[in-house]
């Protein structure tokens, strides 16, 4: 439910701006660099709870050994741990790998699906994954929301939601669909230097005029 209406339009505008002036995310990246689902969904899994220098760092080493699904049939999981480590959970993140190509042959004749629904089936793939892979590597409209797009929305007064799942749910049903894309890469890396989770930068904030700074404490 919205409880506060900040010019949306003109809040994603000034987010674009800070964006494009900081170095652009990984799974971006690897989308310009090879426009390759299957290369654009394995990152974004590698990236979960990993920074982006790594992951960056990883997925070019896994990427000299598997080319596609299939070469991970050729590799143990030891052997995927060793190609992946240090990234975050890279225990669980190599089984699950391991384990792809046969869960997307058996449900999806081995062809990287389009949809959230149908992505979420996939080992490692929860729907932020699968909303960033829908919006990154199919250029769909999608909302990844994280734990930024969930805390500044409602910090914004944009709106008041307990979770992730309830904020992209309200997302969908109030946000203009133009901007669904595009709006996680602009709010995580604001997330990350101004509108942190504690001491956010209000003073320094390009979008402080549009914000009813709902439950934020620190104003430095
Ligand atoms: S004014 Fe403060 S709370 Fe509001 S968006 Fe900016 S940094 Fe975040």
């Amino acid at each position: 439910m919205k409880k506060y209406s900040p010019d949306i339009g003109k809040v994603h505008a000034i987010l674009t701006d800070e964006f494009n002036r900081h170095k652009m995310p990984v799974v971006e990246l690897i989308q310009i660099q090879t426009n390759d689902p299957f290369k654009v969904l394995i990152t974004t899994i590698l990236s979960a709870r990993t920074k982006d220098e790594t992951t960056a760092r990883v997925a070019k080493k896994l990427f000299s050994k598997v080319k596609n699904v299939n070469d991970f049939r050729k590799l143990s999981i030891v052997e995927i741990e060793q190609l992946i480590y240090p990234a975050g959970f890279y225990h669980e993140k190599a089984k699950k790998l391991k384990s792809l190509p046969d869960i997307l042959q058996e449900n999806f004749n081995g062809i990287i699906p389009q949809t959230v629904e149908e992505l979420i089936e996939l080992p490692g793939v929860g729907r932020k994954t699968a909303n960033l892979v829908v919006a990154i590597a199919f250029n769909k409209p999608a909302i990844c929301v994280d734990v930024h797009v969930h805390r500044i929305n409602n910090r914004l007064g944009y709106l008041s939601t307990k979770n992730p799942l309830e904020t992209e749910m309200t997302l969908r049903k109030h946000l203009p669909e133009k901007y669904w894309i595009t709006y996680n890469s602009c709010f995580v890396s604001f997330g990350q230097n101004t509108c942190k989770p504690i001491n956010p930068l209000c003073n320094q904030c390009p979008i402080a005029r549009y914000c009813a700074r709902i439950d934020v404490k620190s104003r430095e």
